[in-house]
């Protein structure tokens, strides 16, 4: 059997031009370009590429981009009084604090700064805590999570009662993604490094999403035939065959696995394109 893959670079390109036509619609109305600001702490080269695609798809779908780069020394005041200020700016709609901060900054505070009607991001402790309760609805959700719901949905992939198994719960895509499933009536499994036989707990997922870390780490033994496999993993592998030196990889083994699954979406090409969108997508 070979997987229908889901295709998160077709399906974010269709929702990224759906934003940029709300947007053209939202201007042609005499209302202002939304506008992201994004602020960068030190000099992370990974979050200098993340910050730099993010403020291009921005331009792309005509919403106004205003970055904000703080040295790494720079104290937790500095952080938090640079977030107070685009509170305050009204041309301003969504802010992103690109993590991890350096060390020495505490990350739970400056999220709690940001206004909860700008957190596009979807960390601020309200929205993930709403993301927790039932009958409580988040005014924002993460975007690599609601990336992967959304890939979910665009394939009719049934969640209602479904068993699925997310293996990892990081506060950034495990734990909000499990919170998302729940909400969605799915039965979730959630696993971490100390979890006992994972393959016996994979087999039994309808769905499984992988969101680790670790190389091609799910196996085709690892996963019930027919069932929907959504890899989030993005990792760097050495493969001195590019001219890099490296090759990105997903924490699925994707040749394996697509023979087993019923879906699979890939990485690169998944949900990495997703989160940019779903970005978008919140901030207008
Ligand atoms: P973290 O390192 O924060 O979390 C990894 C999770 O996986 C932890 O819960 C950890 O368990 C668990 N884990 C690690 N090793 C194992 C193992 N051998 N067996 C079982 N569980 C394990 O990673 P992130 O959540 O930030 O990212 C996960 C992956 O997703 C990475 O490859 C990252 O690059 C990618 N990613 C992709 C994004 C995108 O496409 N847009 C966005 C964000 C991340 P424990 O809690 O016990 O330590």
């Amino acid at each position: 059997m070979t997987a229908t893959l889901i295709d998160g670079k077709a399906i974010a390109a269709e929702l990224r031009e759906q934003v940029a036509a709300d947007v053209a619609e939202m201007v042609a109305a005499g209302m202002p370009k939304p506008g992201l600001a994004t602020v960068l702490v030190g000099e992370n080269p990974a979050s200098e590429v993340y910050v730099r695609m993010k403020q291009k798809a921005c331009a792309k779908a005509g919403i106004e981009s205003f970055g904000f780069t703080l040295p790494a020394d720079a104290t937790q005041e500095e952080v938090e009084g640079l977030v107070a200020e685009l509170n305050a700016d009204d041309r301003i709609n969504g802010i992103l604090v690109q993590l991890p901060l350096p060390s020495g900054l505490d990350e739970e505070k400056v999220l709690n700064t940001i206004d909860i009607e700008k957190d596009v991001d979807g960390f601020h402790p309200i929205n993930i805590g709403r993301l927790a309760q039932k009958g409580r609805e988040s005014l924002f959700v993460p975007c690599t999570p609601a990336g992967c719901i959304y890939l979910l949905d665009k394939m009719n992939v049934p969640l209602d009662g479904a068993n699925a198994v997310v293996l990892g719960r990081s506060n950034i895509v495990g734990m909000p993604v499990a919170l998302l499933l729940v909400k969605r009536n799915a039965t979730v499994t959630v696993c971490h490094s100390r979890t006992k036989d994972l393959p016996s707990v994979t087999r039994g997922a309808d769905v499984l999403i992988a969101a680790v870390g670790r190389p091609e780490m799910v196996k085709k033994d690892w996963v019930k035939p027919g069932a929907v496999v959504i890899d989030v993993g993005t990792n760097r592998v050495d493969d001195p065959t590019r001219e890099r030196g490296y090759r990105l990889t997903g924490d699925v083994d994707f040749d394996e696995v697509k023979e087993v699954a019923g879906m699979i979406s890939p990485s690169p090409g998944g949900v990495g394109p997703m989160t940019i969108a779903m970005l978008l997508n919140n901030t207008v």
